[in-house]
C-alpha cells in the first residue's frame, strides 16, 4: 500500500518510520526539508516538496502538525494534502486540534468523496517511538476500517467513539483528567516536602493505594529531584486545554479545574518552563 505522511516532528518521525518498516511504501513531507532529506537516509523511503505531491497516488494519507493553523495549512491550502488525493482515498489527521476543525475538513474531504478520520494520539515521544500509541478516532466505520491496519503500525490500541470530532473530543478529556492528577500530585509532593516526609518511601507505600496514576509511577522520580525535562511540553498542555476550554464554552461543560491548572501552566511559561514537561506544576512551589 502507498501511504503519505505529512510533519515529521517528534512524533511523525518515527510514526512514518514504523510505516515503512512494516513494509508499506512510505512518501514523506516535512516544512524543514533537512528534516525529510534525514528520514529518507535512515529509512530508505521518498520525499515530497508539499503535502500534495506526497499525496498523489496514496491510499491513505496521514498527517501530524503542530495545531489548527498547521492543519489548515497542511490539509485545505492550495498545495494542502487534499488537493493531491485521489476519490476514494483517506486522509488521517493525528495532531490534536479542535473538534469544528475536524468537522469542517470532513465535509471538505467528503464533498470531494474523500474519507477523513480525526485521530489524535496519546502516549508521547516513547509511545510514537515503540510504536505505542493510543489513538481515538471520529469518523466513519468504513474509513476506519480501511485505515486501521495502517494506523496498526504504530499504535497499541485505537478505537472509533463517533462521528467526526469525536477523536478530538476524547483527547479533551485525555488533557482534562491529566491536568487535575498531574496539579493534585504537584500539591500530594509540595506537601510531603514541607512536613519533612521522605519522598520515595511516601510514593512507594501510596501508589499501591487508591492514590496511583500513571503520573505517579512515571514521574515521582523526576519531579522529586525537581527535574522536568521528560515529555510532553507545557506549551503544548497550555494549547491542549486551550481547546478544551473553547469547546466547553460551546458545550456548557464545567471545568473548572482544568481552567485553574492552565493558569497554573501560563505561570510555568513565565517561569521560563514553556519546554519544561507537565510535570513542572511542582516547580511554581519548589522554585518560588
Ligand atoms: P513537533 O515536534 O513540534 O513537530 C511538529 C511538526 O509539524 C514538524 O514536522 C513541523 O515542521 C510541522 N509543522 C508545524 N507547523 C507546520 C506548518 N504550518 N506547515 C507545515 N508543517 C508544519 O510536534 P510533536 O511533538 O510531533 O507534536 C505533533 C502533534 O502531536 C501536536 O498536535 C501535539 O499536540 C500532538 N502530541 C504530541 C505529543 C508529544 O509528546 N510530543 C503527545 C501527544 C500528542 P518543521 O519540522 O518544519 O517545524
Amino acid at each position: 500500500m502507498k501511504v503519505a505522511f505529512i510533519g515529521l516532528g517528534v512524533m511523525g518521525y518515527p510514526m512514518a518510520g514504523h510505516l515503512k518498516n512494516a513494509g508499506m511504501e512510505v512518501c514523506v513531507f516535512n516544512r524543514t526539508t533537512e528534516k525529510a532529506e534525514r528520514w529518507c537516509e535512515q529509512y530508505k523511503g521518498d520525499m515530497a516538496l508539499s503535502p500534495k505531491a506526497a499525496a498523489e497516488g496514496c491510499a491513505v494519507v496521514l498527517s501530524c502538525v503542530g495545531n489548527d493553523e498547521d492543519v489548515r495549512q497542511v490539509i485545505l491550502g492550495d498545495e494542502g494534502a487534499l488537493a493531491g488525493m485521489a476519490t476514494g482515498s483517506i486522509l488521517v489527521d493525528h495532531t490534536t486540534a479542535s473538534a469544528s476543525l475536524a468537522r469542517e475538513i470532513n465535509k471538505v474531504a467528503g464533498d470531494l468523496g474523500i474519507g477523513f478520520l480525526d485521530a489524535p494520539v496519546s502516549g508521547g515521544q516513547a509511545g510514537a517511538e515503540n510504536a505505542a500509541l493510543t489513538v481515538m478516532v471520529g469518523g466513519s466505520q468504513q474509513d476506519y476500517g480501511v485505515a486501521k491496519p495502517v494506523i496498526d503500525a504504530y499504535s497499541k490500541f485505537s478505537k472509533l467513539l463517533g462521528p467526526s470530532g469525536s477523536g478530538q473530543l476524547a483527547k479533551m478529556v485525555n488533557q482534562i483528567c491529566i491536568a487535575g492528577i498531574v496539579q493534585g500530585l504537584a500539591e500530594g509532593l509540595s506537601f510531603a516536602s514541607k512536613v519533612g516526609l521522605d519522598g520515595e518511601a511516601l510514593i512507594e507505600t501510596i501508589s499501591k493505594g487508591a492514590a496511583g496514576s500513571w503520573q505517579m509511577d512515571n514521574r515521582y522520580k523526576t519531579m522529586l529531584a525537581d527535574e522536568y525535562e521528560f515529555g510532553f511540553a507545557v506549551d503544548w498542555m497550555r494549547k491542549d486545554l486551550g481547546i478544551a476550554i473553547e469547546e466547553a464554552k460551546n458545550n456548557g461543560a464545567q471545568l473548572p479545574v482544568a481552567t485553574l491548572v492552565d493558569s497554573f501552566y501560563a505561570e510555568v511559561q513565565a517561569m521560563g518552563g514553556g519546554r519544561w514537561d507537565t510535570s513542572s506544576l511542582l516547580a511554581r512551589y519548589s522554585r518560588n
